[in-house]
């Protein structure tokens, strides 16, 4: 792969000439519009939102609609005098050593040489993706710790609220970090983008790729303290369920199975990941910071936490059905990301589903005065939809709620986020990229009609 990934550099070297340019478009809109405005209010909404099911799961059967309404009755301030997450020792504690192991594995275990995609700025960046080894090295620990009886493995869940607590100060504190260092102190001041609104900043970011010398923060942050401690997670509130019920239910199997399987080929594929949207062009904000450090690991296990205190038996029919649906959407989406990235990585020249890959060359100029050559995939997945990446994603992401069963909202919340966050990528990053490639994106869109469901949307 490293071998590949530096002729993917080499190719795309050599496929670059210098024009004079002064400047590119195809980045971060330069100037906020009030819609962006809106959308930043997210920074106090999505910290609600992640508090209300806490409650709901804590104080309301894990009912989001129970909870609501206790929470228009009573009024905000006696319902937060009354129930809000408590602080802990142990929580600031086992935060603090959470975070300094992953930084520690970070900087010192060896991995995969990873090349991003160029940035507005003309820059390829380089990475250390030690992520697969990191991930196996703390879930080692962790069980091994659990077996010789030094750690109870329902540590995490039992726990949650101080954790809860220490995570969201830490997002916040990470994220005001973020936005000194973006104004102040840039690692690539050609990649820093003002919006001239200080909430839309705060919550986007305005460094592209910040880092301290070639450790890159935005990678760290986007897989280590939530991606590796989302299965961690996953395991502490099974414990907890085989403490409290004697024993693991099917439907919690398939939430940590599933919940495995996209946390692993995460890390297994981590080059990919430096060459996907979070890396390339979402710049590091409130948004990554504490998206990363409090809203992943809170919301990307609300299965695990709500089967752990609501169990949900499935039979073993409606469990079969729940995980070949799981690993079909699975399976589209892995292959449709791989797709994409090895026909750029080959410069177009691979046979996919049994045929010669069809695509449309394009190019793009960057902020240094260069124009750059690149390829829109027209085969295999990528002829289908114009993103059946995220159809595959969906399809997972159904499954994993489908294993709750229908008897509450909260759980399926996973599911409805990814909808809306899959949707609203597609529309943004379709603008971004007409921009990107003018008429050669228009020409695609004509021979790939469907943006993510063939015949819907
Ligand atoms: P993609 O990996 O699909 O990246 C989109 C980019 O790919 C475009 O901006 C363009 O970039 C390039 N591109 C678009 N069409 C083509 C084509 N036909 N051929 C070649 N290149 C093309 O999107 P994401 O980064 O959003 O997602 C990556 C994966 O991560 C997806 O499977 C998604 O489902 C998943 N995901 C999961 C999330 C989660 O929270 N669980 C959140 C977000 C994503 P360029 O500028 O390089 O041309």
């Amino acid at each position: 792969m490293k071998e590949v990934n530096i002729a993917a550099n080499k190719a795309v070297q050599a496929a670059t000439s210098a024009v004079a340019i002064e400047s590119v478009s195809w980045g971060r809109a330069g100037k906020a519009k009030w819609q962006h405005n809106a959308v930043a209010l997210l920074v106090l909404f999505a910290p609600f939102g992640m508090y209300m099911n806490w409650l709901a799961l804590e104080h309301h059967d894990g009912s989001l609609w129970e909870a609501g309404r206790a929470f228009a009755s009573q009024g905000p301030v006696q319902t937060v005098m009354q129930y809000f997450p408590k602080p802990s020792v142990a929580g600031f504690a086992g935060y603090a050593g959470w975070m300094i192991l992953q930084t520690t594995l970070s900087f010192f275990l060896p991995g995969k040489q990873a090349f991003g995609q160029r940035t507005p700025g003309g820059h390829l960046l380089e990475y250390n993706a030690n992520g697969l080894l990191a991930w196996a090295a703390t879930h080692a620990l962790y069980l091994a710790a659990a077996v010789v009886g030094v750690l109870d493995p329902a540590i995490i869940a039992n726990n949650w609220q101080g954790l809860f607590v220490a995570a969201n100060i830490f997002g916040f504190v990470a994220a005001v970090l973020a936005q000194i260092k973006g104004y102040f102190w840039p690692s690539y001041s050609s990649d820093v983008k003002m919006s001239g609104s200080w909430i839309f900043d705060f919550w986007a970011g305005v460094e592209l790729n910040p880092r301290f010398g070639n450790w890159d923060i935005k990678l760290f942050f986007n897989g280590r303290p939530g991606i590796v401690a989302w299965t961690l997670i996953d395991i502490s509130w099974a414990a907890y369920q085989q403490q409290h019920l004697g024993h693991i239910t099917y439907s919690m199997l398939i939430v940590l199975l599933l919940h495995a399987i996209y946390v692993v080929d995460f890390f297994i594929n981590e080059d990919w990941y430096t060459r996907t949207i979070d890396i390339t062009h979402d710049h590091f904000g409130f948004m990554l910071a504490w998206g990363d450090t409090t809203f992943l690991p809170a919301f990307y296990t609300l299965q695990a936490q709500y089967l752990a205190r609501y169990p949900v038996y499935l039979n073993t029919w409606q469990s079969a059905l729940v995980l070949a649906t799981g690993l079909t959407g699975y399976a589209i989406f892995r292959f449709a990301n791989h797709e994409k990235d090895y026909v750029r990585s080959q410069d177009g020249d691979v046979v996919l589903w049994g045929r010669q890959a069809t695509y449309i060359r394009c190019s793009y100029p960057t902020n240094d005065g260069k124009v750059h050559s690149s390829i829109l995939l027209t085969s295999g997945w990528w002829a289908v939809s114009r993103h059946s990446n995220y159809l595959g994603d969906l399809v997972l992401s159904f499954a994993m709620c489908a294993a709750c069963e229908f008897r509450n909202a909260l759980p399926w919340s996973y599911f409805f986020y990814m909808a809306v966050l899959l949707a609203h990528r597609t529309i943004r990053n379709e603008a971004r990229c007409r921009q990107k490639y003018g008429q050669k994106w228009e020409e695609y869109c004509r021979e790939v009609p469907w943006r993510i469901v063939p015949g819907v949307w």
